[in-house]
């Protein structure tokens, strides 16, 4: 069945009926970016379709719990001290303990990580794990930093926090700029300032040595692989109902972006172009990913990687192709880009890279979105088995990890279309479903 995503926006109510729809009537010029603004109100859309929700009740769901800023001196390499500051929100406790990554970027704000630790309750509702939402941050610039002041920088922010953080308080995981290590430096440190307890379920995508899952750092890849097939096979993408041959654009070749890259491409795929954040490369005929991993291992960037063409991630978002992935940052689609994307289908890898705005060009276009609180729910779901395992003092083999995975991701597709064709008017349509779709927990 083909719905017929014009109908739908035809039918939409018009944003600025709905409380915080400031962006609404801007120029476009001005599309309203704000990260607290946006959540807000994707929110709003979406619990308009909750009868009898009251308004004091989503103010409660639209405000963080807790929010911790610190600023912290670190010595560095050469002797100097620097100051750094960090955030860690908590949305929500209501499912459970606060669970949410931890990002190093230099553009992390306490907006951001209070718009990301809301859209973490929403995931983890959806997904169907027993966690409320949480965010960190540091800003800082990893690619100036040794990894030496990384790990000063992280037992510091770690000590700092104090119990704010905690098994059953809020467990951080990784995002973008930090990885298994850090979250080693994470454990050690709060292992150490709470000695002869069973600390590892404190932090989840640690290495497998130190209790790490297996199957964790493929989650989010592979749970975005798992949602886009079971999507796909409910034909409602028109002519494309499996990712056999499937022209594939993956933006961002981290954690997330290579792998998925890998996946696409042994589930069928041709994965005709990635990028990082120096540029993008593209190649018709699709990449060679043994080829790709090698050359951004020895040059720190996929472009200039040979027999490819140079693309600036701008145009990477408008190459013509059936599923286009951003696994990045977010806003990479906005009003002033979403009408020269060319997919057939976005999955929205990365946290809140299409605007609200740029999701109702979209839908006008025919094009079909995969939030990121379903498309990237994998890695969280993964988190929860880790920290499950560690409670257990188990470890599951990796057949076991994926296939409850796999249950997982087919289950939150399955709710959150069934919701989105249920909504036969088509109102308040964010995506396949609204982010608060109606599914797990919450719904
Ligand atoms: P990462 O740090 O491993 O990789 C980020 C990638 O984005 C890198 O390739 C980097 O070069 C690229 N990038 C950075 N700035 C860019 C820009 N301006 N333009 C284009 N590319 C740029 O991070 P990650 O863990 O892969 O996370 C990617 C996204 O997925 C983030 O939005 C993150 O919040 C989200 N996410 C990650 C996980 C996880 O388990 N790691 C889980 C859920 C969601």
């Amino acid at each position: 069945m083909y719905i017929d995503e014009r109908k739908i926006v035809k039918d939409r109510p018009s944003l600025s009926t709905l409380k915080s729809s400031k962006c609404a009537g801007d120029d476009a010029q001005h599309e309203d970016l704000d990260p607290v603004h946006i959540y807000r109100q994707q929110f709003q859309r979406a619990a308009a379709h909750i009868k009898g929700l009251k308004r004091g009740i989503i103010d409660f769901l639209t405000s963080p719990k807790r929010t911790v800023s610190v600023c912290f001196p670190v010595e560095m390499d050469d002797g100097s001290v620097r100051m750094f500051r960090g955030y860690r929100v908590l949305h929500s406790r209501l499912l459970g303990a606060g669970k949410g990554g931890i990002r190093y970027h230099p553009t992390v704000t306490r907006r951001e990580t209070t718009a990301l630790a809301a859209l973490m309750t929403w995931k983890c509702a959806l997904i169907d794990v027993p966690f409320g939402g949480a965010k960190g941050g540091v800003v800082c610039d990893t690619k100036t930093l040794s990894e030496a002041e990384l790990r000063r920088i992280t037992r510091r922010f770690i000590t700092e926090l104090g119990d704010n953080i905690g098994p059953h308080a809020d467990i951080p995981a990784p995002d973008m700029y930090t990885n298994e290590q850090t979250m080693a430096w994470i454990y050690d440190t709060y292992h150490m300032l709470h000695p002869d307890r069973n600390n590892l379920p404190v932090v989840t995508g640690k290495p497998i040595s130190i209790g790490g899952s297996l199957g964790r750092r493929e989650a989010t890849a592979r749970g975005c692989l798992l949602a886009t097939e079971r999507f796909l096979s409910k034909k409602l993408v028109p002519h494309r109902d499996n990712l056999s041959g499937a022209r594939v654009v993956i933006q961002g070749y981290g954690q997330v972006g290579a792998i998925a890259a890998d996946l696409f491409r042994t589930a069928g795929a041709t994965v005709v172009a990635v990028s990082d954040s120096q540029g993008g490369i593209y190649r018709e005929a699709g990449l060679d990913f043994g080829k790709v991993a090698a050359y951004k291992k020895e040059h720190g960037t996929v472009v200039g990687l040979p027999d490819t063409r140079t693309v600036t991630n701008e145009e990477l978002m408008e190459i013509e192709c059936d599923v286009l992935v951003p696994a990045a940052i977010s806003s990479q689609i906005r009003r002033d880009n979403a009408h020269r994307v060319k997919a057939k289908l976005v999955v929205e890898a990365a946290n809140g890279p299409v605007t609200p705005d740029a999701d109702a060009i979209l839908a006008r276009k025919g094009i079909v979105v995969i939030p990121d609180i379903l498309a990237n729910a994998g890695g969280v779901t993964v988190s929860y088995f880790e920290w499950v395992q560690n409670i257990d003092n188990e470890q599951w083999d990796v057949e076991h990890v994926n296939r409850k995975l796999l249950s997982k991701m087919y289950r939150a597709v399955d709710v959150v279309v069934d919701r989105w064709l249920t909504l036969k008017d088509g109102q308040c349509r964010r995506h396949v479903g609204s982010r608060w779709g109606g599914g797990g927990r919450t719904g």
